[in-house]
Parts: structure tokens; sequence; C-alpha cells
């Protein structure tokens, strides 16, 4: 069975955040809900202090807490589809348990004050969602958290399901170099100009982001949580705090 995960290689990311427009762009998010972010925060103390960041997605975990404490069972994990979390906006009362329990602080309420002035939500008045911005991405599917979220819920990264489930069945990796497969491939990893993001099937043995974690030891986040993400980080910064694959026989 498949189970979608991504590698996000530290050493190449350049913190530039053409991940996060495309995600906001893909999904129709409203400013600062950012399912996508880079985290930036310094190191050290003058005269040795360096300013660096950490890409940040959705951990899609195998054991994700936001799904223990949903009490609506709004937030669940889909087998069926790679193993990705989803949030039903049918479901969700809006509650916030999920947000607390997120170890990695990934998801959000959107009806909070705006991050930004004009209100966007004002501008672009919607009906029955949120807001209706004057391009609206094609998909919707609220069942799984896709297209522009109703009043009330919470919101959060899917992976980009709506394109990663059209791939071609049995696949091992979503490249936007492949032209059978870069359409499938989430907006983050096709737009990343570096390079820094793998997207691919960590049930396949031969997928490339499987070589990767085992070839550069991929570490996962948080490790000791034991919330298990399907996102593992390559590259120096990435040891801290996290669990190191073990190593390739
Ligand atoms: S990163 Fe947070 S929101 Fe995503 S699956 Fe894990 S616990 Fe849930
Ligand atoms: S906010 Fe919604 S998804 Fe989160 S725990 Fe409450 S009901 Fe579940």
């Amino acid at each position: 069975m498949t189970k979608w995960g991504m590698v996000i290689d530290l050493d190449k990311c350049t913190g530039c955040q053409a991940c996060t427009t495309a995600c906001a762009m893909e999904n129709n998010t409203l400013p600062g809900e950012n399912w996508q972010d880079v985290l930036y925060y310094s190191e050290g103390t003058y005269p040795t202090a360096k300013l660096t960041w950490l890409p940040r997605p959705c951990m899609q975990c195998e054991n994700p807490s936001c799904v223990a404490v949903c009490p609506t069972k709004a937030t669940y994990k889909d087998m069926d589809a790679g193993g990705i979390v989803f949030v039903d906006w049918n479901k969700c009362i809006g509650c916030k348990y999920c947000m607390i329990a997120c170890p990695y602080g990934v998801r959000f309420y959107a009806d909070e004050k705006p991050v930004v002035e004009p209100d966007i939500r004002d501008v672009f008045p919607g009906e029955g969602q949120l807001h209706a911005p004057p391009y609206q991405g094609p998909e919707s599917d609220s069942v799984r958290g896709i297209g522009i979220q109703p009043k009330g819920v919470v919101s959060k990264c899917t992976f980009c399901y709506h394109k990663v489930s059209k791939a071609p069945e049995g696949v091992a990796d979503l490249d936007e170099d492949n032209p059978d497969t870069k359409e499938y491939t989430p907006a983050c990893v096709r737009t990343c100009p570096p390079k820094a993001r793998y997207f691919g099937d960590l049930d396949n043995p031969e997928s490339e982001v499987n070589r990767l974690i085992a070839d550069q030891r991929g570490v996962r986040l948080k490790d000791h949580t034991g919330n298990r993400p399907q996102v593992y980080y390559l590259g120096s910064g990435a040891d801290v705090p996290a669990y190191q694959s073990p190593k390739k026989t």
C-alpha cells in the first residue's frame, strides 16, 4: 500500500519561501495561514551567531496526536490515501484540541484576527465559506479539507492530495522533472527552486525518497513524541531533536 512521504534536504534549502507561496496559491489560504511555512531562527551569540531556517509542512504523522484528541473524529488518517491526515470540515467543531496536541504547530484556525490589513475576508467575502478570492483552485473536497474552508473549522496541509491522488498507480516518486508525474507533484515540491524537496512512496523500496533517507541518514523531527512523521529531513541542522533512520543494509 502506498505511504506518501516527503524528504527535505536542509543543505539545499535556501529559505526562499517559494514553497510557502506556491502552497498558498494552490490551496487558497489566507495571509498568515501557512500550511507550508519556513521558520527562521538564530543560533549562537555574537560573533558566531547565525540565522537559519526550517521548512515545515504537516508531518502526516504515522501516529498523529491530532487524531487521538479530536472529539468528533473530524481529524483522521486515511491509509487508503497514502496515510495522509485530513480534517473533515463537515465534522470539525473548531474546538482546537488538535492544534494544541500537534507538536509541530502546523494547524490553523483562520477565523482569528487577520495578520495583515485589509482583512482579505472583508475584501472578498464568501457566502457560506470563509472568503472568495478572485482566483480559486478548481478542486474542492470538504471531507478532506480541500478547497476554501467554511467558517469555524481548522485547516492544514493535505500533501496536495487533490494532485497526488491522480498520480499513476504504483508510481514510486512524484517528480517535477518527470513529464509523467509532474502534474501530480505537490505544489511545494514542484516549485522549490533548488530542488530541496522530494516526494514519493515510503513503502516502495525502489523510491528515491527511501534511497535518500537510507543513504543520507534521514531524520524525523521530535520523534521522541512518538508521532513518527512521514516527513524526513536531510543535511546539517536536521539532527536535533530527531530520530535517525536505520542504516541501509
Ligand atoms: S504534524 Fe501535527 S497536524 Fe500533522 S499529522 Fe502530525 S500531529 Fe497531526
Ligand atoms: S478543532 Fe475540529 S478537527 Fe480539531 S479537534 Fe476540534 S473538532 Fe477535531
